[in-house]
């Protein structure tokens, strides 16, 4: 039994309409989720408008959904508000403590890993302030995967077409979102708990850049439906979620207060589906799908 988490920065349920790029676009499932209207989902896939407000007034965002989602702490509820960017330190000690990594590792759940990239243009001038992840990641001791893991078709860069990384000058392919998810599907293969995360989403949506909008959705919309289908859905449950909306409504550069959508493909999907109301329940819903297969194979 295992686990791909699927993470997608500012995707909501939005409306219909000519704010919002998945309207009318070709190829867009399974994002292509609307509110008001019953989803049809691929490959029987189980949609869960996931609350990302989490009873905290404001506009949800980045720094605190993710530290929320990795830890199914509440982080807004018990810091009293939502934030922008990277974890503060109040919630960098809340992802030490209780990041999914470190529950997985203390319950002997192994292997588990974080498919992204890192380049060593990170590791030379190592930010004063990084992301939810990369603190969870180094704080649990596990390995980063790198751009030489990636040219062994062993990591993927969150912008999974390579397009940033060319630009910036490494020397790697263009990838298709099919080759994307092949290399997605074999470290998802490997491992019993995997972490993919895709950033350019809520880029775009600070931008409202409506024709890049589409672009990237029907890529990325690409991407998953290559890694279902390359993926044992047998043994192997996929979980999609957001910690806020944005790139579904581009009337506005900010955040939305809309759900976001939980989409549960697989294993167990009903199960899981069942348990997930707000952000925080993901970590917890994840934990037990893999703890409790592991005690029944005792
Ligand atoms: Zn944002």
């Amino acid at each position: 039994m295992s686990v791909l988490l699927f993470f997608i920065d500012g995707l909501g349920i939005g409306s219909r309409g000519p704010f919002n790029p998945l309207d009318g676009l070709e190829d867009a499932q399974p994002l292509a989720i609307f509110r008001d209207e019953q989803p049809a989902v691929i490959l029987d896939g189980i949609v869960v408008p996931t609350d990302p407000r989490l009873g905290v007034e404001g506009r949800p965002q980045s720094a605190s959904g993710q530290t929320t989602i990795l830890t199914g702490v509440n982080a807004p509820a018990i810091l009293g508000y939502h934030k922008q960017g990277f974890p503060n330190a109040a919630m960098l000690e809340i992802i030490r403590d209780n990041s999914i990594f470190l529950q997985l590792s203390r319950a002997g759940i192994e292997p588990i890993t974080f498919a992204n990239t890192y380049t060593q243009r990170f590791f030379d001038e190592r930010p004063r302030w990084v992301s939810a992840t990369t603190a969870a990641i180094e704080a649990a001791g596990l390995p980063f995967r790198t751009v030489a893991d990636l040219k062994a078709g062993r990591a993927v860069y969150q912008d999974f077409t390579n397009k940033l990384l060319i630009e910036r000058g490494e020397d790697v392919h263009p990838r298709t979102p099919a080759e994307a998810a092949a290399a997605l599907a074999r470290i998802v293969s490997e491992n019993r708990f995997t972490l993919y995360e895709y950033f350019i989403t809520d880029k775009v949506g600070h931008a409202q850049d409506m024709p890049a909008a589409k672009l990237i959705l029907q890529a990325l919309s690409g991407l998953i439906r290559g890694v279902l289908s390359m993926i044992d859905m047998n043994r192997t449950s996929v979980i999609l979620t957001s910690d806020h909306g944005n790139i579904e409504d581009l009337s506005s550069r900010n955040h939305t207060l809309n759900d976001v959508p939980t989409i549960v493909w697989g294993a167990q999907r009903n199960r899981i589906a069942g348990r997930i109301k707000n952000l925080a329940d993901i970590t917890p819903a994840i934990v037990e799908t893999l703890t409790e297969k592991a005690a029944a194979h005792r």
